[in-house]
């Protein structure tokens, strides 16, 4: 697949606020908030929507989750609850084609989202 910022961002070429990393994945604080806290979790491995998901990628999707549960936790917001959304494709809003899951929290959210 063709790399993105977010490849980048994973592999340490371009800087980003990192809140959290393994050998799975890295998660990072996004660079326009839309919420007082809103960081985007990513694989490090190329996948560009959650469409290219395969059955091999389930271990890695529960440990995408498990981190946002986590880091929820770290960022004193999993009390008051959050949301984690995934975009996929340009219909849903998804403008980087690496797959992220968004974290976000520390304000009311209003559901149906836009
Ligand atoms: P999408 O719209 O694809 O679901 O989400 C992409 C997100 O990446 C957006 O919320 C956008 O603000 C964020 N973003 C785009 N470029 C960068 C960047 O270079 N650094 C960081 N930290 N976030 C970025």
């Amino acid at each position: 697949m063709a790399d993105t910022i977010f490849g980048r961002i994973a592999r340490g070429e371009l800087a980003a606020d990192i809140v959290y990393q393994d050998d799975d994945l890295v998660a990072f604080r996004d660079i326009g908030p839309q919420a007082p806290t809103h960081i985007l979790i990513i694989p490090r491995k190329s996948i560009a929507t959650l469409n290219e998901l395969e059955p091999e990628d389930a271990p890695l999707v529960g440990k995408l989750l498990l981190a946002a549960k986590r880091i929820a936790e770290q960022e004193g917001i999993a009390e008051d609850g959050y949301r984690v959304v995934i975009n996929c494709n340009a219909g849903a809003g998804q403008t980087v084609f690496h797959l992220h899951l968004h974290l976000l929290g520390g304000r009311p959210m209003r559901w149906p989202p836009g």
